[in-house]
């Protein structure tokens, strides 16, 4: 089979893989819808120099070619041995939870495999992910995809939808705040259409006019371009001079990541899930002063990720608006330049 594999320097190949087997306790899922995430984005700029892109995000990984992809949704299609029928019916609808520990420290058993000590695999990123007809998994990263949702919405649920998720639980959002959301991107608007949904008051702010627009139809009370207006200014006069409740940077960069803090209230409480680079803080009087909660959120636990789904199909929220562009593997180089140069709504491979 022909999967994806980010080669650096915004470079990618579909090359051939052999078809893969399942082992014991693995299934083969049938690939289908397998999202675009930002941080598939921090892979593909990643310079083949700095070892690529499993060292840009700090995962290790040996450096060889994997197939990309760490939103996986699809279908079991095979089962290993030792695998039951109970575990993993042939046909049923799953997501992929996309680490692998070692299945039996604390955070394993927590269903929070990505903080194993003992060396984790990151689908798609240091292990064969989604961007392939067929992907091999354990069976206890599978995640239930419930019946109301697609496939797309499935793959965006595994990880920035269930990014955005995981965050506001993080911030224990509720309808008493009011939400500043930096970046509108696929985290961002989904932490947008989520925050809403909990009853908070939204406010989104982009640089992207299209975005912007897209973070309105989501349900944001007010949107900001922070190169019209200073953000923090403009969020503490929407907030009677005090400051926003909650805000969570979606970005990663070092201004809106300062910009966020700043704009807290004091108690307020602010979260950061843009990754890489930097930030400088001015710690007494942006945090200490005003008693600040500051939180670093690394996506969710595979439980999070199933209470994610039904969040959404029970509360009706319409996430497939989110996604706006849908491709076929072939179109690979087109698909990764297009979402590295334009703000667009989503992107996912469909099969
Ligand atoms: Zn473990
Ligand atoms: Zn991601």
């Amino acid at each position: 089979m022909r999967g994806i594999t980010f080669l650096g320097d915004r470079e990618l190949e579909l090359r051939d893989f052999p078809d893969p087997k399942p082992g014991p306790g693995e299934v083969i899922l049938q690939m289908k819808a397998s999202g675009m995430c930002g941080s598939d984005l921090h892979a593909y700029r990643a310079s083949r120099k700095g070892g690529g892109m499993a060292a840009a995000l700090g995962l290790g990984g040996d450096g060889g070619p994997v197939i990309a992809g760490h939103e996986p949704c699809g279908i079991v299609a095979e089962r290993g041995a030792g695998v039951t029928e109970a575990e993993a019916p042939i046909g049923q609808r799953v997501m992929q939870h996309h680490y692998k520990g070692c299945g039996l420290c604390k955070h394993c058993r927590t269903g929070w495999s990505q903080l194993c000590p003992h060396g984790i695999v990151v689908y798609g990123m240091t292990g064969h992910g989604g961007h392939a007809p067929y992907m091999k998994a354990p069976v206890r990263t599978l995640v239930p995809l419930p019946e109301e949702l697609s496939f797309e919405e499935g793959a965006a649920v595994s990880c920035g939808t269930g990014t955005a998720y995981g965050a506001l639980k993080r911030l224990d959002v509720s309808g008493r705040d009011t939400l500043a959301v930096f970046g509108q991107g696929p985290v961002g608007l989904s932490a947008t259409q989520l925050g809403t949904a909990m009853g908070a008051r939204v406010i989104a702010v982009d640089i992207s006019p299209e975005r912007r627009q897209l973070a309105k139809e989501f349900g944001a009370e007010t949107v900001i371009d922070p190169r019209e207006v200073d953000p923090v200014k403009a969020l503490y006069e929407l907030t009677h001079g005090e400051g926003v409740e909650a805000a969570l940077d979606c970005t990663g960069n070092p201004e809106a990541r300062l910009a966020a803090v700043r704009s807290a209230c004091t108690w307020g409480r602010v979260c950061f899930v843009g990754e890489g680079n930097n930030v400088t803080i001015d710690v007494s009087p942006d945090m200490i002063r005003k008693q600040l909660t500051l939180i670093a959120s690394w996506t969710f636990s595979s439980v999070g990720q199933e209470e994610c789904a039904r969040f959404i199909a029970d509360r009706r929220i319409p996430l497939k608006r989110l996604l706006t562009h849908r491709f076929e593997l072939e179109q690979a180089a087109d698909a990764y330049r297009l979402f590295d140069t334009q703000t667009t709504g989503k992107g996912v491979f469909t099969f």
